[in-house]
């Protein structure tokens, strides 16, 4: 296995990762595993950045389909992110990983505002630092809120862990022969519309060089493998 080249990353895992089999919530196994796997890269050296996002508990575009205020949504999607991370830095606290949530959203009896300077000491010191609240803005998605923590911390590349093992040509769950990229550019990604994050996510991943690595986090121990450069996985402007 070759090292990781990378010193510092953000890893984006979508809410649905800490859901494991339930068709909702947090299951408390499938955080542990995840904050496992988290805790072996740290291990490796690695400063790691995390944010997790609330499709698992609430998406503001769901409510706002149902008659709600779409902003309203939108700030109890974020808050369901505040969980997520508190799930997440609970597993790793327990496996002995020294943790830091910020929320853009302050909420000082929870958790530590986001304060650019503050985590960037937090990371220096080798603790994982969780970013919760997504962007702190309406709008937005967690993958947002993913990209511009990994360009303030100016992390090295963003992994994003999901539920595929890259980015296809076409829906692989609806076409048989979709084909995985194996390295894509993010213009093409833009101009094709494929689904790998938002486009606001993406065009500031371009416009900043940070490469997206896209892999399969349900599969066990794959982001040892993709860290390492042997996992299945798309890479994005890279
Ligand atoms: N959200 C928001 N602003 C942000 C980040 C998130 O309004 O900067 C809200 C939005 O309603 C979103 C929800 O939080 O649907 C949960 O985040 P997301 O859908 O990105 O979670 P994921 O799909 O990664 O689980």
């Amino acid at each position: 296995m070759s090292s990781t080249p990378h010193k510092r990353i953000l890893l984006k895992l979508s809410g649905e990762a800490a859901m494991g089999d339930q068709a909702f919530g947090i299951d408390p196994a499938t955080v542990q595993r995840v904050a496992g796997e988290v805790k072996a890269a740290k291990d490796k050296g690695l400063e790691l950045c995390l944010v997790i996002g609330g499709g698992n508990i609430f998406r503001g575009m769901a409510g706002a389909a149902k008659g709600m205020d779409r902003a309203t949504a939108d700030y109890m999607g974020m808050l369901a992110t505040v969980m997520n991370a508190l799930a997440m830095q609970d597993a790793l606290e327990q496996a002995g990983v020294e943790t830091r949530v910020m929320s853009a959203i302050p909420m000082a009896a929870v958790c530590e505002p986001y304060i650019r300077r503050r985590a960037e000491r937090h990371l220096e010191k080798g603790r994982v630092v969780i970013f919760a609240a997504g962007t702190g803005s309406p709008y937005f998605t967690t993958d947002s809120g993913a990209a511009l923590r990994a360009a303030e911390m100016k992390c090295d590349a963003l992994f994003k862990g999901t539920s595929v093992d890259g980015v296809y040509d076409s829906d692989p769950k609806t076409n048989p022969s979709a084909t995985r990229y194996e390295r894509i550019g993010f213009d093409k990604v833009l101009a094709d519309n494929l689904k790998v994050m938002d486009a606001a996510a993406i065009a500031l991943c371009r416009d900043n060089r940070i490469p997206i690595v896209v892999f399969n986090i349900r599969e066990e121990g794959n982001l040892a493998r993709v860290l390492a450069g042997d996992g299945v996985s798309t890479v994005v402007g890279g």
